[in-house]
């Protein structure tokens, strides 16, 4: 996987991470943090603002160790990946995740359709 490629996917993992938190522990104590990218030992000088409860924080920081140690260099979508390499209770969240914030970024997609 590229660099552009490893900043691509942890930037949308983030987003949809972020607006899962947003929609769901809007009430929880969050905390405001920058993710430093780092990639093969070496950092992108780069890094992903997020605000976010500690359940969810560990899911980000998790989703970026996996991506940082994922072998292919063609990433198959994590779903189609012959070897998943998220634990059950994490790969659980993070579909669920995905699921709720496809979906929010899909109706808001729809909406703005409508809207024009
Ligand atoms: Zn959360």
């Amino acid at each position: 996987m590229t660099e552009q490629k490893f900043t691509e996917q942890i930037s949308t993992v983030a987003k949809f991470i972020q607006i899962y938190c947003d929609n769901n522990h809007a009430k929880a104590q969050k905390s405001n943090a920058n993710l430093e990218l780092i990639y093969k030992n070496t950092s992108l000088n780069q890094s992903v603002n997020y605000n976010l409860c500690k359940e969810c924080e560990h899911l980000l920081l998790y989703a970026n160790e996996r991506l940082q140690n994922c072998p292919h260099d063609e990433k198959p979508k994590c779903r189609k990946c012959p070897h998943i390499c998220y634990e059950k209770s994490e790969l659980k969240f993070m579909v669920k995740v995905m699921r709720s914030s496809g979906i929010k970024l899909g109706l808001s997609k729809i909406k703005s359709l409508f809207q024009r």
